[in-house]
């Protein structure tokens, strides 16, 4: 416990804080999350699931989506990602736990187009700032890619303005080299950073996804509304397609339509699942809103 209490603080950076004795019951919560995470990464405790991105025209099937972790694990039952992922980047289990999420996110797309998945399906895979900065991170994601007999361009990196912090580029070499094989790139939680727009300019990328904390309030704050317009233009300007994420009705999807926004994701049109609950039709897969 002693050694992994060490490897938690000085594997963060940013979040190092004095301990406070009121803060023990929280320390020992991450020792024992950090143990089981690296237990489980051994144990099969992971799996993916797949959520579709629909373009708004035709919401009804999807050829495009994320795939997001989860994690059931044995000691602490389910931990949503939100909470593991920081833990996990701070101790750099990250690096060894992306590498799995990349290649069961190949393996399963692989075996998703067996079953009758569209050959060129996108999927998005959500990369780590720290995965990103690993100077074999390519090396690992092609050979993925190749062993999985997938082409590059099924697959989209979702990555935030956090892969600016450090080795800024290193990592936007890593992306344009990525992007000329092929692969592209989603800004993720376009919006909830601090310096949004100075980064548009500096990331290379494909596609912009605006976050779910603006379009929550897309039907009745005058705010969200704006910023959300502003975004769309953006987007326009740059030629790049805008997801919105975490639509909820039908209301949000089509008041995004009818401003101009192309593509959706949400619990409207369907909720994160196995990649074995969609059932792919003559390449057609329909999207399962429960
Ligand atoms: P994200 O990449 O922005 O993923 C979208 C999150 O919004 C997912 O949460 C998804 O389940 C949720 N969501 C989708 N539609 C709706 C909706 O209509 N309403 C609401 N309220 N939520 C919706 P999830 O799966 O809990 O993941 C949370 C975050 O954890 C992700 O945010 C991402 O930052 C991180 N994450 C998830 N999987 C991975 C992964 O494989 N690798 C890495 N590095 N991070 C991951
Ligand atoms: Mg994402
Ligand atoms: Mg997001
Ligand atoms: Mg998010």
């Amino acid at each position: 416990a002693g050694l992994a209490l060490q490897q938690i603080r000085t594997g963060s950076n940013r979040e190092y804080v004095l301990f406070q004795p009121e803060m023990r019951e929280n320390e020992l919560n991450n020792i024992r999350m950090f143990q089981a995470l690296r237990e489980d990464l051994v144990n099969d405790g992971f799996h993916l699931v797949l959520q579709p991105i629909v373009d708004l025209d035709y919401a009804q099937t999807f050829t495009e989506g994320e795939c997001l972790i989860r994690w059931q694990s044995a000691e602490l039952g389910f931990v949503p990602p939100d909470v593991f992922i920081g833990l996990a980047e701070r101790t750099g289990t990250i690096i060894k736990l992306g590498r799995w999420i990349i290649e069961e996110a190949c393996r399963e797309l692989a075996a998703f187009i067996a079953r009758g998945a569209p050959d060129n399906f996108k999927l998005h895979i959500n990369i780590s700032a720290v995965q990103l900065q690993q100077p074999d991170f390519s090396e690992h994601l092609l050979a993925s890619i190749q062993r999985n007999e997938l082409i590059n361009s099924n697959i989209c990196l979702e990555i935030t303005e956090s892969v600016l912090l450090q080795n800024s580029h290193e990592v936007i070499d890593t992306l344009n080299y990525l992007r000329r094989l092929g692969l592209s790139v989603a800004i993720d939680d376009f919006g909830s950073g601090y310096s949004s727009l100075s980064y548009l300019h500096l990331l290379p990328f494909d596609c912009l996804k605006i976050d779910r904390d603006f379009v929550s309030g897309i039907i009745d704050d005058q705010k969200s509304e704006a910023i959300i317009a502003s975004v769309i233009m953006l987007s326009q300007s740059f030629g790049v397609p805008l997801v919105a994420e975490g639509v909820e009705s039908a209301e949000m999807g089509e008041k995004l339509q009818g401003m101009g926004c192309e593509k959706a994701q949400g619990y409207h049109y369907s909720r994160p699942q196995p990649f074995t609950a969609w059932e792919p039709n003559d390449g057609t897969i329909t999207v399962n809103a429960k």
